[in-house]
């Protein structure tokens, strides 16, 4: 590459850009005038939305909001500081000792974010002599944080068991050596982002254990929606206490925002001492946590399961549709559904036509997705009704059909 140090810096990053644009990956933000939920204003129109991660709906739900407002009416708004110095406000220790419970844990800690969880769970528990061992198809909060933590990173392919004990032993091997890594760990989501498929959690929590390895499990996706109370698929394997560290969004099924570790008393003080994404930053709102541990208390109730219900019963509608229609049949259980088309364009092109139909869903392009595999990500919200089911389908097979009649044109 030429050395650019004549040129501009916005020159050199609007050409940048221009290059992001010719290859269908350039992105930008769309401003949306209303609350979560099915229907979006994004002016100048409203959408039926398939893209967020509001699985319940409980990102605008009244019991939610109504905790905000009590708790910014004691608390304000703001925290003050880190939770170290003079941060740690009663919603915030109210907040993890629902989700402990919730989770089966000893104890909990929050973050502002999923992302920020990730980053100082595992770089405060490994180090550079360390084996990190990841899903391919870990989310990027996952690489970026072994990679901060300058641990020796091994990446196996997909929910593929015989390649991840291919690595289990090298790293084990590799105990024999002088270069002995001290701590293995194994980092897979539960219920993956961008595909909605689920990871062979038993089966890996007893690949670990045969290999003396530790195991994170990043419930972003389940969390609110699987086992008796909700809390996610660990809970439905029943493996909570087989999971060393458990990780949880707060943004996501439970409609708030922040993110946390779920595990033992001492990963939990280690954390506190050891996280620097926990100590180096201002701790999230207090109405953020009261607004979560409502939702945490809103999942386990009655009202949390029937929620639940609805969803799988409207994840059956959309499938049954599209399979009536010739679609093939998505992934089992689970509210994301990927519509694989490839091509980065491609995905982009019918994101747009759907747009055009006033349907917002996302095209997943890379670096989110591997090259080659972009796609539509449909997301269904239990707050969805039938009827905006129907409509998605209608407009699935109406851009179908004129892609047909242009091909038989052609
Ligand atoms: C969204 C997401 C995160 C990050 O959580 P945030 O709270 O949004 O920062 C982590 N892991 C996975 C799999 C996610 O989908």
């Amino acid at each position: 590459m030429p050395s650019d140090s004549n040129i501009r810096p916005e020159d050199a990053l609007t050409a940048g850009l221009k290059q992001l644009e010719s290859q269908g990956l350039r992105r930008a933000l769309r401003i949306v005038d209303s609350a979560q939920s099915p229907r979006l204003t994004v002016p100048p129109r409203d959408v039926l939305n398939f893209s967020s991660n509001d699985y319940l709906g409980l990102a605008a739900h009244p019991a939610l909001v109504q905790a905000a407002v009590h708790t910014a009416e004691r608390f304000g708004v703001g925290s003050g500081a880190s939770r170290l110095i003079c941060g740690s406000l009663r919603p915030h220790h109210a907040l993890e000792e629902a989700l402990a419970s919730f989770k089966g844990t000893e104890a909990a800690l929050t973050f502002n974010s999923g992302y920020a969880a990730a980053l100082g769970a595992i770089t405060a528990v490994i180090g550079k002599d360390d084996v990190v061992i990841l899903d391919r198809l870990a989310h990027a909060c996952i690489v970026d944080a072994a990679r901060l933590a300058g641990a020796k990173l091994r990446v196996f392919r997909h929910n593929d068991l015989n390649d991840l004990e291919r690595m289990l032993k090298w790293a084990r091997s590799r105990s024999d050596a002088a270069s002995a890594p001290r701590r293995i760990l194994i980092v897979t989501e539960s219920v993956f982002s961008m595909d909605g498929d689920i990871a062979p959690l038993s089966d890996i929590a007893a690949l670990k254990e045969a290999y003396g390895a530790w195991l994170m499990v990043d419930e972003a996706h389940a969390t609110g929606l699987f086992g008796t109370r909700g809390s996610g698929l660990v809970e439905e394997f029943g493996l909570a206490g087989r999971v060393e560290i458990q990780m949880a969004t707060l943004g996501k099924a439970l409609g708030s925002s922040g993110g946390a570790i779920c595990g033992s008393r001492a990963l939990i003080d280690w954390l506190i001492n050891r996280a620097r994404s926990f100590i180096y930053t201002t701790a999230p709102a207090p109405m953020a946590a009261a607004a979560a541990t409502a939702a945490v208390q809103l999942v386990q109730s009655g009202e949390g399961r029937g929620l639940r219900d609805r969803l799988w019963a409207l994840v059956e509608h959309f499938k049954t549709g599209m399979i009536q229609h010739g679609w093939p049949p998505p992934p089992l259980r689970s509210a994301i559904i990927p519509w694989m088309l490839g091509e980065d364009r491609l995905a982009v092109s019918w994101a747009g036509r759907l747009l055009d139909r006033n349907i917002l869903v996302p095209a997943i392009r890379q670096p989110t997705v591997p090259k080659g595999t972009a796609r539509l990500r449909f997301t269904l919200s239990a707050s969805h009704a039938p009827e905006d089911i129907n409509r998605l389908v209608d407009a699935m097979n109406g851009i179908r059909g004129l892609d047909e009649r242009d091909s038989s044109h052609a």
